[in-house]
């Protein structure tokens, strides 16, 4: 076994909050080879951590409730975290998802990940559920207990407030707002009030375990191996190189060089996928957006608004600085509210894709989100579904409707009647109706959302696959494994699709794959995303390259200017390994492939690696044409993608990919078959072959 590379801390933190007990233990030096940091060390942590219920339970990663005390909430940092390689702030979460049923699995920026590592800790693994409201301090002399502030716990930003006065300002702060109370299965972990540790329901995980917040507060330096190369000013060294790459990258470059990401922050996107007839519009309807209304809502919009006050920010050690701090005032000049963002899924998704093209309540909509703790994509993907069918209920007659529709009707009068409207004849035509380009109801449904106030506020919080079946419609329900898509249309970019029927946490743009944006980057008319031919495995290169970002603690948004070559190149000088891009690509198929038999053991079969029936039956208009998602091609890009990664027709690895990959070592391969019933690398024992 090889020591413990540089730039880790070699502890992990375990908190039991039944008992009120933490203690710490040595990483394992196994996982810290075979997974690094990050997404790879806290999937296999949690996985580990799963499998010593089997005392309790034949298969734990079925049985576990995610909302229960049982499920670990895992948080795993990076070698690089807390060095200078650039946009290194990025940690992870893991945990079973109460939003899918299987892996929950979330990273975020800011400066939390960084702080909790300068405790001299590499992860946090918190189980249990305490039996009172309770505030977990860590620091390099351990964690304890304290009470929770003195402040309004539904709130993110006044609890956050009222720890750093209680800490100090140096400490950092990971809480969960009314959303993680109240147990949404599509409740965000905020850290630093602002970032969100958005996807598959995190914030519902943490509010169930009675925890109120975590802070944190660093003072362990992070040893590197070659300090000099990582020195920014030196000209010969890694990270110098990786500046330079970032100030030439089209995304990347400074803002008086008019890189999107500096100068306009990810709202800047917006145009240039409507540009390329990519942009969400009225749930997955189509892509067709006049360009004078995306022009009031994209990023020059959000530079320019009279009533939106925009600052430049930047997560840890990074040049690119594409956070936006805001603030909105009202036509009195009074202010609304302040916080990071709208980010781009944001606008696209409470924007875009609800026909709504008004940055004021897009941007106050965004601020309840960070305070109350929502996932925005999410949340805007589930009133979505919800306006969608609130459209075919509304151009029915009411006896034409459906049980479900009734009962979507009946919920949407007394929602306008909690909104103070006088409902005169139900919703139809009021000025809370759930309907698309309704503006006035925007914010409205956000705060029922989170509070889960009324039959819509608690159908919406449960996401768009739980709220379109409960209204009768589950076609309208924009979710791939039970999450929500984000705002790119697959039907334009089968590589991005790819991306999201895949990826095990769900319907997902990143960790798959951030594709999309590169038609913009590599040219519109090299790029092979739309070819059934390579768009497989061009996908899965896109998901190695994602799922090493997320191992190496830095920002998918910097991959967009710096190759994985010169990552690895920083990563040695920080570890003293001698890994290769190839070497990084190794341990991502070997973390997809962990992802890939924790949802297998929770039931999930390749059935769940397909998009809403939408993309492949209702093309769409685009600039050439028509486009759409063929089954047959997908079917064959699915095929291809598995036997890519050494998984057989169903998507179960081959026996030889699990020894290959080290992986017996994690999850031994007939303690899989045991759970599942399946056999690795044959036929399923039990008849089920899963595949569509
Ligand atoms: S590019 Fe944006 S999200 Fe990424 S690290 Fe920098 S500021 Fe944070």
């Amino acid at each position: 076994m090889s020591p413990l590379p540089l730039g880790t801390m070699g502890r992990v933190l375990e908190v039991d909050l039944t008992s009120g007990s933490a203690r710490t233990h040595a990483l394992d030096e196994r996982l810290a080879e075979l997974f690094l940091g990050g997404r790879g060390l806290g999937t296999a942590l949690l996985v580990e951590r799963l499998l010593r219920l089997r005392d309790r339970h034949r298969n734990p990663f079925l049985a576990v409730d995610p909302l229960g005390p049982e499920n670990p909430l895992v948080l795993a940092t990076s070698p690089a975290n807390g060095t200078s390689v650039p946009t290194s702030a990025r940690f992870h979460a893991n945990f079973k998802s109460p939003l899918t049923g299987g892996i929950g699995s979330t990273n975020s920026g800011g400066r939390w990940g960084v702080e909790f590592k300068r405790t001299g800790h590499d992860a946090m693994i918190v189980t249990g559920r305490s039996p009172h409201p309770v505030v977990l301090f860590v620091d390099a002399g351990g964690a304890r207990f304290d009470a929770p502030p003195e402040a309004d716990l539904d709130d993110v930003e006044a609890i956050t407030d009222a720890l750093e006065a209680r800490y100090g300002r140096g400490v950092r702060v990971m809480t969960v707002g009314a959303a993680g109370r109240r147990l949404a299965p599509i409740a965000a972990i905020m850290n630093d009030k602002g970032r969100a540790l958005g996807r598959g329901g995190g914030g519902g995980v943490f509010g169930s375990k009675n925890l109120v917040a975590i802070a944190v507060a660093g003072s362990v330096p992070v040893e590197a191996a070659s300090p000099e190369a990582l020195r920014p000013k030196n000209v010969t060294g890694s990270v110098y190189k990786a500046h330079v790459k970032l100030r030439l990258g089209k995304l990347t470059k400074p803002p008086e060089q008019f890189g999107i990401l500096p100068s306009m922050g990810t709202a800047g996107l917006l145009g240039m996928l409507s540009q390329y007839d990519e942009l969400v519009h009225c749930n997955f309807r189509d892509t067709s957006h006049e360009a004078e209304r995306i022009e009031r809502i994209g990023g020059e919009a959000l530079a320019s608004h009279p009533a939106i006050t925009v600052r430049r920010r930047a997560c840890y050690q990074c040049p690119i600085g594409c956070t936006r701090e805001t603030e909105l005032v009202d036509a009195s000049g009074a202010v609304v509210g302040r916080g990071e963002g709208p980010e781009f899924e944001t606008v696209a998704m409470f924007g875009a894709n609800l026909d709504i093209y008004d940055l004021e309540p897009i941007t106050e909509a965004n601020y309840l989100c960070n305070r109350l703790g929502l996932d925005t994509i999410s949340a805007g993907g589930s009133i979505g579904a919800l306006m969608e069918i609130f459209g075919i209920a509304q151009a029915k007659p009411a006896e034409a409707r459906t049980d479900g529709e009734r009962a979507l009707m009946a919920d949407a009068a007394e929602f306008a009647r909690a909104c103070g409207s006088r409902v005169p004849d139900g919703p139809d035509g009021d000025r809370f109706a759930p309907a698309f380009g309704n503006a006035h109801a925007l914010v409205p449904l956000v705060r029922a959302m989170a509070w889960g106030e009324g039959e819509i506020g608690r159908a919406l919080a449960s996401g768009a696959r739980r709220l379109a079946e409960r209204y009768g419609h589950p076609e309208s329900a924009m979710a791939v494994k039970g999450m929500e898509i984000p705002a790119y249309d697959p039907r334009v970019t089968w590589t991005q699709a790819m991306s999201y029927m895949i990826t095990a946490r769900g319907g997902c743009h990143l960790q798959g794959g951030y594709s999309a944006p590169i038609a913009f980057c590599a040219g519109y008319g090299e790029f092979s995303g739309l070819k059934s031919e390579g768009a497989a495995l061009v996908a899965r290169n896109f998901a190695y390259q994602n799922t090493a970002y997320d191992v190496l603690g830095v920002c998918a948004f910097a991959g967009f200017s710096v190759t994985l070559d010169e990552y690895a190149n920083m990563l040695n000088d920080v570890t003293g390994l001698g890994m290769k891009a190839s070497d990084l690509e190794a341990v991502s198929r070997r973390v997809l492939t962990l992802e890939r038999l924790f949802n297998l053991l929770c039931g999930f079969t390749a059935a769940d690696d397909w998009l809403p029936g939408r993309f492949y039956q209702d093309p769409i208009a685009v600039e050439e044409g028509t486009a759409v998602c063929p089954e047959g091609d997908f079917r064959a890009m699915r095929a291809e993608y598995y036997e890519s990664l050494g998984w057989d027709e169903r998507g179960v690895p081959h026996a030889a990919t699990l020894t290959e990959l080290g992986l017996d070592a994690v999850l031994p391969a007939e303690d899989f078959e045991r759970m599942t019933g399946l056999t690795v690398g044959g036929r399923a024992r039990n008849g089920r072959e899963g595949a569509r």
